[in-house]
């Protein structure tokens, strides 16, 4: 199976190359030296651009304004930014398709729709000391009071707070049902309770936060009572297909620093690429990325033809597992190609080494996807798992 991008689809891709390469790339080791920040009006040109090339709109119904490109034209676009740390390819707000089912009008124009505009930046706080691959388990409360609910509980590792405008909490209702809320940041009864460091070097910090019977608005629930854990597994679905995107953005950038590096790295009189032990680790690495780049576009291209979203849940896991696990055995073998420079924190491979070891873990860890992915077949055989 060969995919050639329809044109529009490779405009895209290129623009977003482009982006990624000339404008994102030059700030990575400034961004590495100190603690993931830029200098803000650089920040801000980057937000500037990203809006202005429409890239916070690709997911946004036209009937909203946005553009509603084709999920394969999204996974293209994310591939590309990939190729760079997320310390800067998460330079804009990003409204996702999912919302503009879940969300009322209202909540669109006061919430969804700022984020395409660079005035609003979401968190999404699900996870829990003691409930992360089972967010049924979470114990956060959503206690109904008149028109009102109070939120109690405490949520881990939500990225980029120190960031947003609003948090979406997810919280257990007292029938036991969830529901997710929109909380502005900063409102009273939610709090930091402590900003851990983590192994990558982001200014999206991921704060244990504590919702203390934080009052929430009957108006800012999203959705039904009990509609919660469907939304998840909507955003659950997206953020695993553009997880698999960026992974193999990452792997192409590593494959192409490490072979240009072998190329030019001499030892013992010869370039190290033309020792066997080098072609091979080069040799696998562009199968990894070839094997996912296919798996990734094929589950985008499922979306986009339709397919029935029990499957389409089973292969966004799929490109997930495979692309994230791929990824990191990249980045691996592109640290042995460099050697010594491999384990410098200016080199891509170190950096991305630790990088997409998260990949592997949030949205649901490789176990997890597996479990998935083991799941869909035994209900839907493999038919209905990955097709014929
Ligand atoms: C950098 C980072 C950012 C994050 N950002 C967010 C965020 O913004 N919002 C948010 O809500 N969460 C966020 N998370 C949380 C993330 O989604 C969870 O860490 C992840 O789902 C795993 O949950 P856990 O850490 O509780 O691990 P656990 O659930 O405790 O799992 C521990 C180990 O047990 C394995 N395991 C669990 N169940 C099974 C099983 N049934 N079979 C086999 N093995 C199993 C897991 O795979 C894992 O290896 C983030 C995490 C990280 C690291």
């Amino acid at each position: 199976m060969s995919f050639q991008l329809p044109p529009e689809a490779a405009a895209w891709r290129d623009r977003a190359r482009h982006f990624a390469d000339q404008e994102l790339r030059p700030f990575e080791i400034h961004a590495e030296m100190n603690e993931g920040r830029i200098p803000p009006e650089d920040r801000a040109a980057h937000e500037r651009a990203a809006i202005a090339m429409g890239l916070p709109l690709m997911d946004v119904p036209e009937s909203h304004g946005g553009l509603a490109l084709p999920v394969l034209t999204q996974v293209a676009v994310t591939e590309q930014l990939g190729r760079i740390t997320n310390a800067l390819g998460w330079c804009y707000g990003e409204a996702q398709g999912w919302m503009f089912e879940a969300c009322s009008e209202d909540q669109i124009a006061r919430y969804v729709l700022p984020l395409t505009r660079g005035e609003a930046y979401f968190c999404y706080a699900i996870s829990e000391e003691n409930a992360g691959s089972d967010p049924s388990a979470i114990a956060t409360t959503a206690e109904r009071q008149g028109d009102h609910y109070l939120i109690t509980g405490e949520k881990w590792h939500v990225t980029s707070y120190n960031h947003a405008t609003t948090v979406i909490v997810q919280a257990k209702l007292e029938d036991g049902n969830h529901c997710l809320f929109f909380c502005p940041a900063g409102r009273p009864g939610l709090s930091v309770k402590r900003t851990p460091a983590y192994s990558h070097t982001y200014d999206h910090h991921h704060p244990i936060l504590q919702f203390d019977n934080a009052r929430i608005p009957g108006r800012d629930r999203i959705g039904a009572e009990g509609d919660g854990m469907g939304f998840t597994h909507s955003w659950f679905r997206r953020e695993r297909l553009m997880i698999a995107a960026r992974c193999c953005g990452a792997m192409a950038r590593l494959i192409e620093e490490a072979t240009e590096f072998a190329k030019t790295r001499i030892v013992s009189g010869e370039a190290i690429v033309n020792y066997q032990m080098i072609q091979a680790m080069l040799a696998d690495s562009v199968t990894d990325l070839h094997a996912a780049r296919l798996i990734t576009y094929e589950a985008a291209a499922a979306h986009d033809r339709g397919e029935d979203i029990k499957s389409l849940h089973g292969r966004c896991s799929i490109a997930k597992l495979f692309a994230s696990e791929a990824a990191w055995r990249v980045a691996d073998r592109a640290v042995q190609i460099f050697g010594g420079r491999g384990y410098m924190r200016e080199n891509v491979a170190e950096r991305f080494l630790r990088e997409l070891r998260a990949d592997r873990i949030w949205e649901g860890t490789s176990e997890i996807q597996r479990l998935i992915v083991a799941r869909s077949l035994a209900k839907r055989g493999l038919a209905g798992t990955i097709g014929l």
